[in-house]
């Protein structure tokens, strides 16, 4: 199963590291903007804590020293109401002219006035004190010791007012903080997905079929993918085993032409040749029984002569087919030449050979070989065997060659088994 051609859908492609560098500028212009996000917030606490800093602490204890001079004020105030002397009440009013004239009390209006009110009310009033004065004191008094802690409460409310706002800032940074970690985080994550999913796999499934690369499987298949580097190596991968694919189909057919016999199918001589002598050596070195034979089919001039040569031809291949059923697996035959055909058969006795090529003779005597024109032919054969176990393979062709001299002198149409001189 390979590729389709041309695709059935087309798939886009990207260029990954142009795929790639998209991503990162993406990332990179989502990751400025919010630090930017996260730098307004930043910005607008540390202009907060400056105000903090700056203007409100300040102004917050600027409230409180005036609070306590409003008090101070009013003691003062009360000891010029209870002076036991003129001296200690003129030094108590001196004292209230300081305190009213301080300059955080003369700022602002409204202890501006109160402290002008008490100093005049107390330069005003006779010594000792009359009782509406003093009611009118008790009066005055309080009006102090509340604007006192009016100031004190408005100075803490301011700062809990900033302190809050400042809170504020600090969550909402922190949050935009978190946002930017996570922003991170799943670039990260995303970033690895995409290596992973369309290159490190990709890569894998390219070593694995490249490690298992082989013409006579069938040819790699691989899912399309959007990386346009990926996709070129793995139709070149594609590409290159269709062409390993035919080398392959041409070295079996050299190798077909080179080994058998074009006619037959049979492996030819010299192939045969070196299987006989592998399957020699092979019997010799463990001692075991191997038959060499070489049969020649009757009168096969005369076919050629009578019906002609493409008859000929065809009275060959079948009887090799003939072989090709009749003998075993392990057995070995070659066109040896013309009409002749030679045989290794190992594990065999001649004799065990003799009632193989008596079967052979059996099955074409039973079926008469058939001519393309629908006529039918008897065809025989002559066959000379020989015990080839621990002999050289030329010696033991010629002594079987010597067999099939025999079955034709003495009238074909059989099998000659020639004993090795050695054996007696
Ligand atoms: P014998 O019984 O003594 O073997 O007689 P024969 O006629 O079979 O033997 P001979 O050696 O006289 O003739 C063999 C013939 O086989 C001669 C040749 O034209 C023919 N022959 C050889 N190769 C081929 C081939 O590939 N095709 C065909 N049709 N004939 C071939
Ligand atoms: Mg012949
Ligand atoms: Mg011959």
């Amino acid at each position: 199963m390979t590729r389709p051609e041309p695709p059935a859908k087309m798939h886009r492609t990207w260029r990954a590291g142009r795929f790639l560098l998209a991503v990162s500028s993406l990332f990179a212009v989502l990751a400025l903007a919010a630090v930017v996000w996260l730098g307004v917030d930043l910005h607008a606490f540390r202009r907060a804590a400056g105000q903090l800093q700056a203007e409100t602490v300040p102004w917050t204890l600027e409230r409180q020293r005036l609070g306590r001079n409003l008090e101070q004020l009013r003691l003062e105030g009360q000891r010029v109401l209870m002076a036991s002397s003129p001296a200690s009440r003129q030094d108590a009013l001196f004292l209230v002219h300081v305190l009213s004239a301080q300059p955080g009390m003369a700022d602002d209006p409204r202890t501006a006035s109160l402290a002008a009110e008490v100093e005049g009310f107390l330069q005003r009033i006779g010594s000792p004190a009359a009782p509406a004065d003093i009611q009118a004191w008790e009066a005055l008094s309080s009006r102090l010791r509340l604007m006192a802690d009016d100031l004190s409460v408005e100075g803490g409310k301011r700062m809990s007012h900033e302190l809050a706002h400042l809170s504020n800032e600090i969550d909402e940074a922190s949050y935009k903080l978190f946002f930017n970690l996570l922003l991170v985080a799943g670039f990260v994550v995303v970033f690895l997905r995409i290596v992973q999913r369309y290159l490190i796999r990709p890569l894998q499934r390219i070593q694995r079929v490249l490690s298992s690369l082989d013409a006579r499987l069938p040819a790699p298949a691989f899912p399309p993918g959007p990386m346009a580097e990926i996709r070129a190596v793995e139709d070149a991968i594609v590409r290159f085993h269709a062409t390993l694919r035919e080398n392959d189909e041409v070295r079996l057919r050299l190798e077909r032409l080179a080994t058998t016999d074009g006619l037959t199918g049979l492996f030819n001589r010299h192939h045969f040749m070196g299987l006989a002598a592998d399957e020699m050596a092979r019997a010799a070195r463990y001692g075991r029984p191997i038959t060499v034979a070489i049969a020649d089919l009757d009168h096969f001039k005369q076919i050629n002569d009578t019906l002609g040569h493409a008859a000929g031809d065809h009275v060959l291949r079948t009887f090799a087919g003939l072989l090709g059923e009749t003998l075993r697996q392990t057995d070995r035959v070659c066109r040896y030449g013309g009409e002749e055909f030679a045989f290794v058969f190992p594990e065999t006795t001649p004799e065990e050979a003799l009632q193989l090529a008596e079967r052979l003779r059996a099955r074409l005597l039973d079926n008469p070989l058939v001519l393309p024109d629908g006529r039918r032919l008897e065809v025989t054969f002559s066959m000379g065997l020989t015990d080839g176990s621990g002999c050289d393979l030329e010696e033991s062709l010629a002594r079987a060659d010597l067999g099939l001299y025999e079955a034709k002198r003495s009238g074909r149409n059989r099998s000659v088994i020639t004993q090795r001189p050695d054996l007696g």
